[in-house]
């Protein structure tokens, strides 16, 4: 079975920790980036099965990362998820005007995350049952 591998693009250490061991725990494959530009060069590399997408970072912010990475022929089918630590509307457009393919806040609420991954992925990768 193939093992769906996310890359998460976050700057904060401890979230990024946090949330890794959490999708590995999952039967997920986990990379990491600190940054947006980062992040962009690694999901170009690794052409993961979906990116965790934090909107602020340093070098290059989540909505430009994600503008490269949809732009870019090799990486624009890749779900990208936005997170950020604010839970309004307006942020939620700005990601998705971005070309984010979801979006959901910080803390992040587990469950509500893995359930928008699943959806996200293709139906012969994710977590075993
Ligand atoms: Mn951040």
């Amino acid at each position: 079975m193939h093992v769906a591998r996310i890359l998460i693009v976050e700057d904060n250490e401890l979230n990024r920790d946090m949330l890794s061991r959490r999708l590995i725990r999952r039967g997920y494959q986990v990379d990491l980036a600190e940054n947006g530009q980062l992040g962009v060069d690694l999901a170009t590399e690794l052409k993961p099965d979906l990116v965790l997408m934090d909107m602020s970072l340093p070098v290059m912010d989540g909505w430009e990362a994600t503008r490269c990475l949809k732009a870019a022929p090799d990486t624009a089918g890749i779900p990208i998820i936005a997170l950020t630590a604010h839970a309004m509307a307006a942020d939620r457009d700005r990601a998705m005007e971005a070309g984010c393919d979801d979006y959901d806040s910080k803390p992040v609420d587990l469950p509500r995350l893995l359930e928008k991954i699943a959806k996200l992925l293709p139906s012969e990768s994710g977590q075993e049952s």
